[in-house]
């Protein structure tokens, strides 16, 4: 049943062989790192030397890794045991991971529900019970959206904080690598392990890694909560603005302060990533073109067939959409009206979110509208796929980090996800209300 669920595209051949390494290595009374044994499920599009990695994409499907991403190798140092490699939207491109070349990944918890996207199969593994963590990433949203729609903790960390070094590429300037885990402690460990400087990465931040386990257990009095005025009206449109109220009085009663702040611009946040996001991906997929990594199609002979066949057939239909919208924002005549505007934007919302933590330790508000959708029910209109993301987007374009900690449960029994934003770098202080929250909220039936 579980592999009904298409999670998982491989599980890798030498685990056993790995792990019966370790027993030895403990029977000999080895001293063994941190995560000794444990198995750790790594997205489709992470590095892991001579195991095969697709994007999903028929395009790299016999792709193989010819050496570890850092994340990898940290783990792998702690002595990790990498499991399986799991299913995705191609190219981390989607909400719902049903652009894979390997079909749909689908809910933990009914089976007629997307999973989420793009890190489907990584919050699915987990919730499943199949794998206790995995790494997925997000570049818009692709960790937390399906860690609520799975009901795991999901974290995508500040801009900088985790080596990106061995991930392919989608909008370098907003992915990030990050854990999915059943509970906060077991994710704030993970991070201890994958964060850090790294020589390959230069946008990898220098700034000390703290222990991220540090306030977990801590309680919220006297904490000060943001939640901005625009979340509250989008939050009206959704079935369940009772269900973070609730949430937000409890946290009053623990002895926090809830304050209205304001993001103005908020809304622009949605229309600004899909211009940016797909400028960086059109130029990031350049590199796919039939001769250096991919699959060639047959047919092609001359140096502009091989790319424009060998593109044509294994690059699936959404892809082709976002490299054709990125080329077009980029073109010479639009590049002022759509580019750099979304620039300015960018750096307005950048500005606003540093005034909205004024005064605050965190900001909170929901990973997604709802519950998980129907499989199919957004899959044939790309604009109502790319406004799901419309909680998520903010902390791309700005840096912040943000997790996704499952709180209550919605109309069809399917887990709903809080998001914790915080202040650059300051995962800490995100992580002990998530564990807070996690340990001692308990919804009014
Ligand atoms: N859903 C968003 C998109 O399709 C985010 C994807 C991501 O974070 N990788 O672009």
């Amino acid at each position: 049943k579980k592999k009904d669920l298409n999670a998982v595209i491989e599980v890798f051949d030498d685990v056993v062989e790995k792990a019966k390494a370790i027993d030895q290595r403990i029977a000999k009374g080895e001293t063994l790192g941190k995560l000794a044994g444990v198995p750790v499920a790594i997205k489709d599009n992470i590095l892991c030397n001579g195991k095969k990695m697709s994007c999903a994409s028929k395009f790299l499907r016999d792709f193989v890794a010819p050496y570890s991403s850092t994340i990898v190798k940290n783990l792998e140092r702690e002595d990790a045991i990498i499991f399986a490699r799991t299913n995705m939207d191609e190219f981390a491109m989607g909400g719902s991971c049903e652009n894979s070349c390997y079909g749909p990944c689908k809910n933990a918890h009914d089976n007629t529900k997307v999973s989420g996207g793009s890190s489907g199969g990584s919050a699915v593994i987990v919730a499943a019970d199949m794998c206790p963590v995995a790494i997925g990433t997000d570049t818009g949203g692709s960790i937390r959206q399906p860690s609520s729609f799975n009901g795991v903790v999901g974290m995508k960390p500040t801009y900088g904080r985790v080596s990106r070094y061995g991930l392919v590429a989608f909008a370098s300037s907003l992915d990030q690598i990050g854990p999915i885990s059943k509970t906060t402690e077991d994710n704030a460990i993970l991070m201890n392990i994958m964060s850090g400087s790294d020589e390959h990465d230069f946008t990898s931040s220098k700034i000390t890694v703290p222990d991220f386990t540090k306030n977990l257990g801590k309680d919220v009095k006297g904490m000060v909560f943001g939640v901005p005025n625009e979340i509250m009206e989008l939050l009206q449109k959704t079935e369940y603005t009772s269900k973070y109220i609730d949430l937000f009085e409890f946290l009053e009663r623990q002895g926090a302060i809830i304050k209205q702040v304001s993001i103005p611009d908020y809304k622009t946040s949605l229309p600004s990533y899909y211009v940016l996001a797909q400028a960086e991906a059109t130029s990031n997929l350049g590199r796919f073109d039939g001769i250096k990594y991919t699959k060639r199609d047959e047919k092609a002979y001359k140096i502009d067939e091989i790319y424009k066949f060998s593109r044509t057939k294994y690059f699936g239909a959404e892809v082709k959409r976002r490299i054709m919208l990125g080329n077009f924002v980029l073109s010479s005549g639009y590049f002022d009206a759509y580019y750099l505007k979304a620039k300015k934007v960018q750096a307005l919302l950048k500005s606003q979110v540093c005034k909205a933590f004024d005064g605050c330790d965190a900001i909170l508000m929901p990973t997604a509208f709802g519950e998980a959708f129907k499989l199919g029910e957004k899959s044939k209109d790309p604009v109502s796929m790319y406004a799901e993301d419309m909680f998520t987007i903010f902390a791309n374009l700005t840096g912040v980090p943000a997790i996704s900690v499952p709180f209550s449960t919605g109309k069809t029994g399917l887990p709903l996800g809080l998001q914790i934003l915080g202040k650059h770098f300051d995962e800490t202080t995100i992580y002990g209300v998530s564990h807070f929250i996690e340990k001692n909220y308990k919804e009014k039936k």
